[in-house]
């Protein structure tokens, strides 16, 4: 495997790595450290274990996200658990609150599969990975009422203040940059990056979306993660050979199944 660059957010079963998925997957075991591709529903995450299982460099998440919950099956906190017995499962998550498309499922119903998601992940000591979009106010509020005792979370692709940031870094979140951390117009993204340890920062892309300038617009990859750690050297101002080691490090501390052996 290549250096110790991950990216701990892509979804390689979407339809837009239709054509090149094998040689994309090839790129990663050449160039990179590893992925977490991340479950959207049942079909999403079954498919995140099945490359799992096929690459040593894929890791696995499962969970239900905010944007499909209106088929949502009655046993899905079952087969959730059933995943998570993987040992290439290292998360609970593509999960969280998503009020920016008025066809999502009502508010209430969101705030409730994700408050029993955020339940399961903590059962099963495993992390949660957030997707929080137009919800801030709610999700804050889940966090100060309902967040189980050792509950572990990253924000991935955050969007929210600095304060809002800081609050959720006292409770030991982690935040995921990608993309949009490159783009002239999101300084607020660059803010908050640069008010948290570094301890809590990670790599991401959430391909096939949000790819980084120079290629903002195009299909997102797993390897433009460089992209992304470059900008983040330049910012906080160390080598990129530092961020690739302080990311790696906190991914393997937040995701610490990676390191566990297979059995
Ligand atoms: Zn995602």
């Amino acid at each position: 495997m290549g250096s110790g660059l991950w990216d701990t957010h892509v979804h390689l079963d979407d339809e837009r790595f239709a054509g090149d998925r094998k040689e994309v997957l090839a790129e990663i075991g050449r160039e990179m450290a590893g992925v977490i591709n991340p479950g959207c529903d049942g079909a999403s995450s079954a498919f995140a274990v099945e490359l799992a299982e096929k690459y040593p460099w894929v890791y696995a998440a499962v969970g239900w996200h905010p944007e499909n919950l209106t088929e949502l099956p009655k046993d899905y906190l079952a087969k959730e658990a059933a995943w998570a017995e993987h040992p290439k499962v290292v998360a609970i998550g593509e999960v969280g609150l998503d009020y920016y498309w008025p066809d999502n499922a009502p508010r209430e119903v969101q705030k409730k599969v994700f408050k029993e998601q955020m339940d399961l992940a903590a059962q099963l000591h495993l992390p949660l990975i957030i997707h929080d979009r137009e919800a801030h106010g709610d999700m804050l509020e889940l966090f100060r009422k309902d967040a189980p005792r050792g509950l572990e979370a990253v924000f991935h692709c955050f969007s929210g203040s600095v304060e809002m940031a800081a609050e959720l870094a006292k409770k030991g979140c982690y935040f995921g940059f990608g993309g949009t951390s490159t783009y002239k117009n999101a300084r607020k993204v660059r803010e908050v990056m640069l008010s948290l340890p570094k301890e809590l920062l990670l790599l991401e892309t959430d391909s096939p979306y949000l790819a980084p300038v120079p290629y903002r617009g195009k299909r997102n990859k797993p390897l433009y993660t460089k992209l992304t750690a470059q900008n983040m050297a330049l910012l906080l101002g160390v080598s990129y050979e530092e961020v690739v080691a302080f990311t790696e490090e906190n991914t393997l501390r937040l995701f610490r199944k990676i390191k566990q052996p297979l059995s």
